[in-house]
């Protein structure tokens, strides 16, 4: 599944081949995507210049002059340059064809994904309860502190909360909390704010070392195979269940904390 790193990431490779470029044509095989495709995409799309591509949580939201289409890759959608000559293959539900002769391809087998029209990104339902972007200068201590008062749910759940914070999903939650040596079942409201400087500075490093990761390795958004590509994260505690820890060497745990499986090591988280 595409995490917050994957889709940076995404952005970053596809933004070069299409922004400042107008989109010639829209072709949309599948409209039955989490929320089916509104009828008139096309027509809002066509001729339109794309001014921008920005990143929101986990959304794309390609800025024209008159509105954004939004995307987002659900479970298992991916995004990738074309010619705009090449015929699709299997689960490749829409194209942005584009007036240089290259396009834009969506790439989703399960389809949980989603792409929808929006004249002002602002007032979207989609972001209007959404927490601060992890990378951000709002993304502080001072702010974990503030939102943590009282809070008794396990500081797990609490990071990977979108209504605090968006984009840290299971596998960075895991791996943060492994960094920043705090036990993934403790109460949130018991965490000193000396603690919650060093979560914050043990996220922002490891969303930031995937997105490095992403864009200098495994990404080529222009190429033939279809493959999503998503890259692997060198994991301390992620999936280790059993395995030694790689600084103490004894066992890590696995339990389940919000119906997501958590992965520690008992020793160094505390
Ligand atoms: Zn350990």
């Amino acid at each position: 599944m595409p995490e917050l790193p994957e889709v940076e990431t995404t952005r970053l490779g596809i933004s070069p081949w299409i922004v400042g470029k107008k989109i010639k044509k829209v072709i949309i095989r599948e409209r039955r995507f989490r929320w089916k495709i509104q009828d008139d995409l096309e027509k809002k799309l066509e001729g339109k210049k794309i001014q921008s591509i920005k990143r929101r949580a986990k959304y794309l939201i390609f800025d024209t002059d008159c509105g954004s289409a939004i995307i987002h890759l659900g479970m298992s959608g991916s995004l990738r340059i074309i010619k705009d000559t090449e015929s699709p293959n299997k689960h490749d539900h829409v194209d942005f064809l584009l007036n240089n002769g290259m396009g834009l391809r969506l790439h989703d087998p399960r389809r949980f994904g989603s792409l929808l029209w929006t004249k002002d990104v602002s007032s979207h339902f989609l972001f209007l309860k959404l927490g601060v972007e992890p990378l951000s200068k709002d993304f502080t201590e001072t702010y974990l502190n503030l939102k943590a008062k009282k809070r008794r749910v396990p500081i797990k759940q609490f990071i990977m909360n979108a209504h605090i914070v968006v984009g840290i999903g299971n596998i960075y939650a895991s791996e943060s909390l492994f960094h920043a040596g705090i036990n993934p079942k403790i109460q949130t409201g018991r965490i000193s704010k000396k603690r919650f400087s060093i979560l914050v500075k043990s996220i922002k490093n490891i969303l930031e070392s995937a997105i490095k990761a992403g864009g200098t390795t495994l990404r080529d958004y222009y190429k033939t195979d279809g493959d999503p590509g998503y890259f692997k994260q060198y994991l301390h505690v992620y999936g280790r269940k059993g395995k030694p820890c790689h600084i103490c060497k004894r066992t890590i745990s696995s339990i389940t904390i919000g119906q997501r499986s958590t992965f520690y090591c008992k020793n160094c988280q505390h």
